[in-house]
């Protein structure tokens, strides 16, 4: 080892950054990928054919439109973004949680959000500088704990509290009242995170220049298009018009912009494979619970979030996978997710493989 290069690096990285571990994918070679939330479906054939065309149309030599106008136009059609809004569009809504935080940072500014909660909230604080508060879900059935988050905002002033609805890695949707509390006490912005957005029933959406400091953000990722990296924010452009200052000029690349126009143009198959996931949700969360000791969570999204019986959650995580299934393992991550497991819903083929191996693991 190069003490001296190690040195160097100690010095000049910030510690906060040193702390980190780098954000994990598992390695899903050979195994059914129920892990992160994808959508299981891939094109029909036809349609795959109509985007090949559109994309040997396509010219990368030249920078992409600055703004994605014409899919920022679209977005705000096929997502019922109200008149008047604004939309900023992100390298992933990862990119767009960036670009708030980068805005808001500075001294005494801090995120706020729930745990368990999306971690990306307090990465991303922790990369701009910003202290992040995590105020603990219910217990019982992780629903917001109004009064404590109430007392956290009084207490740590934050410029920003992201609520993941539905949540992510419990899939419940809060308490439309709950939420709208927060918005109504809060000292700075709140930005509800629509990703599941698709499997669910409630959004805030139409809200949108109901409340100052309201804002919305959604992504592409979970409805289908995880590999086309596109989230958006909407909201009063008094917001987004300061956020679009920091947002890297041409962040949208131009196979992105042609593929999810293109894709929004033919929403309808989205739709119905969305559709099929949430039967499928259902299905497969009746049958997990009947499992011996364990305990399903109701979801609003397109993964289940489970409890294992106390003490087994490694052992069943590594034994699906030996059967080759990859799920993920929540068990550490919060007191509040102990013995939890995540699967995310795939086909009804990759479904019937999952509950095969869950009741052998469980048998
Ligand atoms: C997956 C997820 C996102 C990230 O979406 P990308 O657009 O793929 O960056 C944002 N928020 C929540 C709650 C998520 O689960």
């Amino acid at each position: 080892m190069n003490s001296i290069l190690n040195e160097l690096v100690s010095h000049w990285i910030r510690p906060e950054i040193r702390a980190l571990s780098a954000y994990h994918v598992q390695d899903a070679t050979g195994l059914v990928k129920l892990d992160a939330m994808e959508n299981p479906y891939t094109w029909p054939d036809g349609l795959r054919d109509e985007w090949a065309q559109l994309i040997r149309g396509t010219d990368v030599n030249r920078y992409p439109d600055p703004s994605a106008g014409e899919l920022a136009a679209r977005l705000a059609e096929s997502m019922g973004v109200p008149e008047g809004m604004r939309l900023i569009l992100g390298n992933g809504s990862d990119e767009i949680i960036q670009m708030i935080c980068m805005s808001l940072s500075g001294p005494g500014r801090c995120v706020l959000s729930v745990d368990p909660g999306f971690v990306m909230y307090r990465m991303i604080a922790t990369y701009c500088g910003m202290p992040y508060v995590g105020v603990p879900l219910a217990a019982e059935d992780f629903s917001l704990d109004v009064s404590a988050i109430r007392q956290a905002m009084d207490q740590y002033q934050p410029a920003v509290v992201f609520l993941a609805y539905p949540n992510n890695p419990t899939g419940n949707l809060f308490d439309e009242s709950h939420v709208l509390e927060i918005i109504e006490a809060a000292p700075g912005l709140v930005v509800v995170d629509e990703a599941y957005a698709p499997f669910a029933d409630a959004s805030f959406m139409s809200r949108l220049g109901q409340h100052d400091n309201l804002l919305v953000m959604r992504t592409v990722s979970k409805m289908g298009l995880a590999g086309l990296r596109l989230g958006f924010l909407a909201g009063p452009p008094a917001w987004l018009d300061q956020f679009d200052k920091v947002r890297l000029p041409y962040n949208i690349n131009v196979l992105t912009q042609v593929s999810a126009d293109f894709a929004l143009r033919h929403k309808a198959v989205f739709d119905q494979q969305t559709a099929h996931i949430r039967d499928e949700r259902e299905r497969v969360a009746r049958a997990l619970a009947e499992l011996p000791g364990v305990t399903v969570y109701r979801s609003d999204a397109n993964f289940l979030l489970l409890r294992a019986p106390v003490g087994r959650a490694g052992e069943w995580f590594e034994g699906m996978k030996a059967r080759g299934i990859l799920i993920k393992n929540m068990h550490g991550a919060h007191p509040l997710l102990s013995d939890c497991l995540r699967p995310t819903v795939g086909t009804p083929q990759e479904n019937d493989a999952l509950l095969k191996a869950f009741g052998e693991v469980a048998g």
